[in-house]
């Protein structure tokens, strides 16, 4: 049997949300999450250098809170170098409501969507290879997935009431790759705004639709709390002392 590396979709069709719309306010630095210093760079600096390096996408639309005059000029100078279109539209009270405004700026060609959560700064490129490759292979939903290294407890109250088998459980980050026109559909339908609706995978998975997975990334970790902020830190830290091959 020969050998084929999976088929990759057209760069064209590949369209990139970057949301950073949150507050940020279990980070504690009273302005936006994506505006947090991290070696010197915004946290949205470093996402998009990311998405950027990995080549995947013609397209990227970076969703950021209303008058942001700081996010707006990062996302100006990130898109001075011509290629990917780089642009800003205002974000929601929900990340649901703000990848929902993200996909409506995206040019309607596209037919790959990434979202990506600008806190998970520090995700390899390679990561959004993996998955806009596997949507580019013909599968709707794929999610970089790590496998859990904790016990994980279901509780009410204060009982623990289940413990699920811990070699099912993965921890999910992004980007998260769909079928444009399929997450389209899902966020236009009425299962959207659900509170329990924490990311696209799950709206996807309300569908009916098969969630595959691909390998993620201990580096995809998302920044939340001033402990994640100093992890974040010291990898960069550790990253300018030796730059290494590559990442
Ligand atoms: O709050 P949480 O850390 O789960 O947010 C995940 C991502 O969604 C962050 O990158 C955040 O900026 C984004 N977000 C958004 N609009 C919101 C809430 C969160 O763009 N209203």
């Amino acid at each position: 049997m020969s050998e084929k590396s999976p088929p990759h979709p057209v760069l064209a069709e590949v369209g990139v949300v970057v949301v950073a719309a949150g507050s940020g306010q279990r980070l504690g630095h009273g302005v936006p999450k994506a505006r947090v210093l991290c070696g010197g760079r915004t946290l949205l600096e470093h996402a998009l250098e990311s998405v950027v390096a990995s080549g995947v996408a013609a397209s990227v639309v970076v969703v950021v809170p209303a008058d942001d005059v700081v996010l707006s000029a990062v996302v100006a100078r990130a898109a001075a170098a011509g290629t990917p279109s780089i642009s800003t539209v205002t974000g929601g009270a929900t990340r649901t409501a703000s990848v929902r405004a993200g996909l409506g700026a995206l040019p309607s060609s596209v037919s790959v969507v990434l979202v990506h959560d600008s806190a998970r700064a520090l995700t390899p490129p390679a990561v959004f290879a993996r998955v806009a490759a596997a949507v580019g292979a013909g599968v709707e939903a794929v999610i970089p997935v790590l496998p859990v290294v904790d016990t994980v407890k279901v509780v009410e109250g204060d009982i623990v009431t289940a413990t699920p088998d811990r070699a099912a459980l993965r921890a999910v980050q992004t980007p998260q790759g769909f079928d444009a026109h399929a997450l389209r559909a899902a966020h236009a339908g009425g299962t959207a705004d659900h509170p329990g609706i924490t990311d696209d995978a799950m709206l996807m998975e309300a569908r009916g639709v098969t969630v595959h997975v691909v390998e993620g990334d201990a580096l995809a970790f998302k920044v939340t709390t001033p402990l994640d902020l100093t992890i974040a830190e010291a990898v960069l830290a550790q990253r300018s002392a030796d730059p290494g091959p590559s990442r």
